[in-house]
């Protein structure tokens, strides 16, 4: 951890003002595969944050869902893009098909339904796929990528070793938002998210964005997946949500968090 860092991020986040606080938003799980419930995120975040939006990106899907540069999909993620919408690397295939043994393999079975790509990747590995993924999706959108999500946010001592490597600005977990080239932090508290695989999980999701949202922190996330626009009572939640957490907070990009670091 950056000493500078960490005292800036101590300094600002003291007293809140509400012109200090911010809101981020992210659609997780962007490829072809979820092209219609993109589209109806997309459309469900406009009225609270029009463009000011991370997609996080996925190269391919499962290994079955690749994004084709040329294609339609392509194109359309090139115009987010130019329109002010930042592009994350998120995984490669987001499938976890490597082998845990014991904490980690309990972790990646019952926390993430083997979605956790980059827990068990070895450093080389993954290396290799944020090369890979990063090269085709700066082709697609034309630009370099704003940053790094790992699948079901866990990272792997592999995957962090890689990011620390490989120049990407910005890396998010569950719990905080870090600049994997200094480790800085750049905003701590957990995000917003919404989980509909089982009815139980959906329950509790809806109760923690209806306390998380009102939650003093100066950097409040909020991340959608595709499934949750095929449920009213998420789509409901993710709407009041971000009324009740948009209004005395300033939309931001995560790029806003890189400059108010160097400053302070
Ligand atoms: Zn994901």
């Amino acid at each position: 951890m950056d000493w500078h860092a960490r005292r800036g991020w101590r300094k600002s986040s003291a007293m809140p003002t509400n012109a200090d606080r911010l809101l981020l938003a992210s659609i997780h799980d962007v490829s072809p595969r979820f092209e219609s419930e993109v589209d109806r995120l997309v459309e469900l975040l406009a009225s609270a944050v029009g463009d000011r939006l991370a997609m996080l990106v996925v190269p391919n899907h499962w290994g079955d869902a690749p994004i084709v540069p040329g294609s339609p999909f392509a194109s359309r993620l090139r115009r987010w893009a130019d329109a002010g919408v930042e592009m994350f690397l998120h995984g490669y295939f987001h499938r976890d098909d490597t082998r845990h043994a014991g904490v980690d393999g309990l972790r990646a079975r019952f926390m993430t339904a083997g979605e956790g790509e980059f827990l068990g990747l070895s450093q080389t590995a993954a290396s290799s796929r944020i090369a890979e993924g990063r090269a085709l999706v700066e082709d697609v959108v034309g630009r370099r990528i704003d940053g790094f999500v790992a699948p079901a946010w866990l990272y792997g001592e592999g995957a962090l070793a890689a990011l620390a490597e490989c120049g990407i600005a910005i890396a998010e977990d569950h719990m905080r938002v870090w600049s994997p080239a200094n480790g800085a932090e750049l905003a701590r508290g957990p995000v917003i998210t919404w989980a509909s695989r089982t009815r139980m999980r959906l329950a509790s999701s809806l109760l923690a964005a209806s306390a998380l949202r009102r939650a003093p922190l100066r950097v409040l996330r909020v991340g959608v997946h595709p499934p949750d626009c095929r449920h009213p009572a998420l789509v409901r939640s993710i709407e009041k949500t971000l009324r009740i957490a948009g209004r005395n907070r300033k939309t931001a990009r995560y790029a806003d968090l890189l400059p108010a670091l160097a400053a302070a």
